[in-house]
């Protein structure tokens, strides 16, 4: 096509998304290739965006964890029971969740950073975090074992659209990379692109998510791993996995960078 036929207007807005496209390409090769600086602290950190140190400074959650949603117990609650009351009351329709870290700050910065700064360079690392826990767990627990697939939280097509990508997806492509597991972007899809759950009461949160999302194929048994980049009140990832349990999967679990101390708090 003669270039000259595109409206002037059409074609700014071309160059600029074009320029806009290059310079995030240079951001993640430089960000891939060369000796990097911490983004916390400035001083070089090799080939990761974070240095050590400052990875051992993120929040930790407690070594005691409700064993379904990965939420701190309270130490006296050792000896009883190990689902947190939540859970107790309202089985979520996954079976077990792994968090890497506490939500809090400086994850919390570079989660926001990664999902609506577009800092795509941290997709590695926190792959790299997450398949390095769940690996320690299934080399510690031999009632745990590797899923058939992995699938992250998926996004409703819109904002997949305003977004440019998702956030989960990008993480789970490091993950299934690093553990040389299978994943797929496209056999859990998102229907509605729902209101955040965060504030929501329980009964509003389910209203909210009926049929919000779908899978149209048969999971014929499999053991599925659901990935997204924080678990809050758990309840889209509830949503999900009784999407998937009635898809045919025989065991889902959950994995997310980081949980929130409380359920709800965000
Ligand atoms: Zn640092
Ligand atoms: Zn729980």
């Amino acid at each position: 096509m003669n270039p000259s036929l595109i409206p002037r207007s059409a074609r700014y807005r071309l160059a600029q998304e074009l320029s806009q496209s290059v310079q995030k390409v240079g951001h993640l090769l430089a960000h891939a290739l060369l000796p990097q600086d911490c983004v916390l602290c400035g001083l070089p950190s090799g080939e990761t965006p974070v240095c050590a140190a400052c990875t051992c400074d993120f929040p930790r959650l407690a070594a005691l964890q409700c064993t379904r949603c990965a939420l701190p117990l309270a130490t006296n609650a050792l000896g009883a029971s190990m689902t947190c009351p939540d859970c107790a009351h309202h089985t979520p329709a996954f079976d077990a969740a792994t968090a890497v870290w506490s939500y809090g700050f400086p994850i919390d910065t570079l989660i926001r950073d990664f999902k609506y700064g577009h800092h795509l360079y941290l997709g590695g690392f926190f792959g790299q975090h997450l398949a390095q826990i769940l690996q320690q767990q299934w080399h510690e627990n031999p009632d745990l074992s590797p899923p058939d697939l992995i699938l992250p939280m998926p996004l409703h097509p819109h904002r997949l659209k305003t977004r440019g990508f998702n956030q989960a997806a990008e993480i789970t492509r490091h993950v299934a990379k690093y553990l040389g597991l299978a994943w797929r972007s496209d056999a859990l899809r998102r229907l509605q692109d729902t209101a955040p759950q965060a504030g929501l009461r329980r009964e509003e949160r389910w209203a909210n998510l009926r049929g919000a999302f779908a899978c149209p194929e048969s999971l014929n048994g499999a053991h599925v791993l659901l990935i997204d980049d924080v678990l809050t009140t758990g309840a889209s990832l509830s949503a999900c996995a009784e999407v998937l349990r009635h898809a045919g999967s025989r065991r889902i679990d959950v994995a997310v960078l980081a949980r929130t101390p409380e359920p709800g708090h965000a």
